[in-house]
């Protein structure tokens, strides 16, 4: 290979809110899981003659929410690893509302079972399945998240060569370490591979001071937003084949 050869052999994509819009799943998952458990659990005690009592009412979310912080604080390495956090501080509030450690554990991760179910439920912008496929005759494919969804769950996965869930490695973006093991993976150096994602600091910073290049999805950015060199602004994932093919003319 050229080592000046420059031309895109390699597409990363980041997912939530790069390929679907992830603001209500998150919420809806957040809220549904938390209220199966609380039904749930209060059926099992009742069923095992224990007085009918409410886990949601004892623990309410918002101090499951602030004891998984807690935990991210406390174990800086995993801090990016949600399905682990959330896992844990369900078993540590699942103790302290009286259940046994075994209990516990059942509970959280039948409760996890639940929650991956939820955040599954995205709706991938219709664009992005032809696109993907499109893009497959040219590039070859890696997803990067820092999300804990189970990606390769959904048809759109079956594009991606690699996918890497960053917080489990754990390594969440912006380390450089997910972005290298995914080219690597792709056979690519960076000069030849560009990012796709919606955070600037997650994703097109990190891809820039690789050397790759990067397309920030940014809809809400002004339109003179100051870009650093590679790096190009698109409001919306579908309007990547055109800016790759001006690319190419580049
Ligand atoms: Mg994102």
């Amino acid at each position: 290979m050229n080592r000046h050869d420059t031309r895109l052999c390699a597409l990363t994509f980041d997912l939530d809110d790069t390929l679907w819009d992830n603001q209500g799943v998150m919420a809806r998952a957040e809220q549904l899981h938390y209220a199966w458990l609380d039904e749930q659990l209060a059926a099992w005690l009742a069923a095992h003659g224990e007085a009918p009592r409410h886990f949601a009412e004892a623990v309410p979310v918002t101090r499951y929410q602030a004891h998984r912080r807690h935990l991210a604080k406390q174990h800086p390495l995993r801090r990016g690893d949600f399905t682990w956090i959330r896992e844990r501080a369900l078993v540590e509030l699942l103790e302290e509302f009286g259940l046994s450690r075994a209990s516990a554990w059942l509970w959280a991760s039948l409760t996890m079972t639940r929650f991956h179910a939820l955040r599954l439920e995205v709706s991938p912008y219709p664009e992005a399945e032809p696109l993907l496929e499109a893009l497959t005759r040219d590039y070859r494919l890696g997803a990067i998240t820092n999300g804990n969804l189970a990606f390769h769950r959904l048809a759109l996965s079956r594009h991606f060569e690699v996918i890497i869930a960053a917080g489990e490695m754990p390594a969440p973006k912006p380390d450089a370490r997910p972005f290298l093991a995914t080219l690597s993976r792709l056979g690519a150096t960076p000069a030849r591979a560009l990012h796709v994602g919606d955070s600037w600091q997650e994703d097109i910073l990190p891809a820039i001071r690789l050397g790759m290049r990067a397309a920030w999805i940014a809809p809400h950015a002004p339109a003179d937003t100051p870009m650093p060199r590679g790096a190009y602004r698109l409001e919306h994932v579908r309007e990547l084949p055109d800016l790759l093919e001006r690319m190419e003319r580049e």
